[in-house]
């Protein structure tokens, strides 16, 4: 099972980096497809105007909400919260012809993709030839050796 279980990894670990490494564009495709491309999509119904100082207010029927591009902020929070700018600081973006995909977190992007599928797995020996332990070998599984240490049930009294 364990051994199944670490060839699973490492030839999921191999195939990631292999196609992270493939990638040419500058944010990860899932994000890119789940995330930004719906949220441009929902900016188209939002009106950006400039309030000064940096600031926007956008708006749509009674709900506005304010922008700051350069503190990577909207005032809904979902830029703040996920690193991935929001419909509202995208119609900004929009309004000030600035491309939202420089806008997201470094998280995001292809190049951290590349650096979390960069490492391999060690590579195990079977077990036969693994190092014998100079400590005492337990037979007790070791739910039965939890259950003595948490009740130690040898002082149990029974009626
Ligand atoms: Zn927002």
């Amino acid at each position: 099972m364990l051994k199944a279980t670490f060839h699973s990894v490492m030839k999921r670990i191999a195939i990631k980096k292999q196609w992270a490494a493939s990638l040419n564009q500058p944010i990860a495709p899932r994000i890119l497809k789940k995330k930004m491309e719906k949220r441009i999509e929902k900016a188209r119904f939002w009106e950006a105007s400039r309030a000064g100082g940096g600031y926007y207010s956008v708006t749509h029927g009674s709900n506005a909400f304010i922008v700051k591009l350069t503190k990577r902020s909207c005032s809904c929070k979902s830029w703040d919260l996920s690193g991935l700018p929001c419909s509202h600081a995208i119609d900004v973006m929009r309004e000030e012809r600035l491309n939202p995909m420089t806008f997201t977190h470094d998280c995001y992007s292809t190049e951290y993709l590349r650096i979390t599928y960069s490492h391999t797995l060690k590579l195990i020996n079977v077990e036969d030839t693994w190092e014998k332990g100079l400590g005492e070998v337990s037979n007790k599984s070791p739910c039965e050796r939890t259950l003595k240490y948490k009740f130690n049930l040898n002082k149990i009294k029974t009626p």
